[in-house]
């Protein structure tokens, strides 16, 4: 089975500068970013020190409230982590060119690198950082790739954190490509947070045809551009012709029934899945290879439904 992704906090949204310490500004962003619900991110080892020297040096009650300060800590401190045995290794290099702190003490980016490091080398790190102390270039660079570092800069509980972190998970699932379809089904929350499954959504993964690894790799693809972009091909075009266009130009075919099928009622009835107390029909379906492996799905204002991942249903 996939490895959990590590969710790290960068040092920068909760260690200021002694300038920044003394601005309430500082304060408010940090309390919008530790009051995150589930999505749970640790505080490093090193940036623990940092906390330490914050509790000493407890700012004045203009600044922030006595029972806000204490929050903070009490919200930071559980979260630290011993450091893995297996250093990660990570592109040193471009961190170092690539961050510059804001409003944060000006040891932080050392603190991000060992925090990042003792994550060790096996997950896969959402790194929760803030767009303003990155440089955004993209690199054409082998050790940034290999280090697996996702910076996730929305805030946490919106919903492109939640989008983003589902990237991440996507991702992991694609290290461990060995623990196969089923992995996808168990992450299928995780990696896919906006799509409804079918109470047999996943009964048929074994008639899917075609090589395991194959067919993982295009099943999180389609899925994927389900989950990303589905809603809004569907809001923003009210043709079949068009949601087609858009949804090839994902890379994913995809169509309705035929009406050949449409007049065949039993074959429509098999297009008709159970989704707790509600039934959904979910015609339209994605298509993994031409001839077969479809992905049933239909797309409502309550988001998308998944009937079934099939090599074909009757038509
Ligand atoms: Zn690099």
């Amino acid at each position: 089975m996939p490895v959990e992704p590590v969710q790290l906090l960068d040092p920068e949204i909760f260690i200021p500068s002694t300038e920044s310490a003394a601005k309430r500004e500082f304060w408010v962003r940090l309390l919008s970013w530790i009051d995150d619900g589930d999505e749970l991110a640790l505080v490093g080892p090193n940036s623990l020190e940092g906390l330490h020297e914050l509790a000493d040096q407890r700012p004045d009650e203009s600044v922030i409230s006595q029972n806000d300060f204490w929050t903070i800590l009490q919200k930071l401190v559980p979260r630290t982590f011993y450091p893995a045995q297996d250093q990660r290794s990570i592109c040193e290099r471009h961190v170092r060119t690539d961050y510059s702190s804001a409003l944060g003490h000006g040891e932080n980016l050392e603190r991000l690198i060992k925090d990042i490091q003792a994550t060790g080398d096996q997950p896969q790190v959402a790194l929760r950082t803030l767009e303003d102390c990155w440089n955004w270039q993209s690199r054409d660079c082998q050790d940034c790739v290999r280090s697996r570092l996702h910076k996730l800069t929305a805030p946490p509980g919106h919903s492109t954190a939640l989008n983003a972190m589902a990237k991440v998970w996507r991702s992991a699932c694609m290290d461990d490509q060995d623990a196969g379809l089923k992995a996808i089904q168990a992450f299928s929350q995780e990696m896919f947070p906006n799509l409804h499954f079918s109470d047999s959504a996943w009964k048929h993964l074994n008639r899917l045809s075609g090589s395991p690894s194959d067919n993982f790799s295009s099943l999180t693809h389609h899925l994927g551009v389900l989950n990303d972009h589905a809603p809004r091909v569907w809001a923003e075009n009210v043709t079949t012709r068009r949601r087609q266009a858009e949804m090839q130009g994902l890379g994913v075919p995809a169509s309705p029934d035929s009406p050949q099928t449409h007049k065949n009622s039993k074959a429509m009835q098999r297009r008709d899945f159970q989704f707790g107390q509600v039934m959904v029909r979910c015609e339209w379906h994605t298509k993994l290879r031409p001839d077969t492996n479809r992905i049933y799905f239909a797309v409502l204002d309550s988001g998308v439904y998944i009937g079934t991942i099939v090599d074909h249903l009757p038509t």
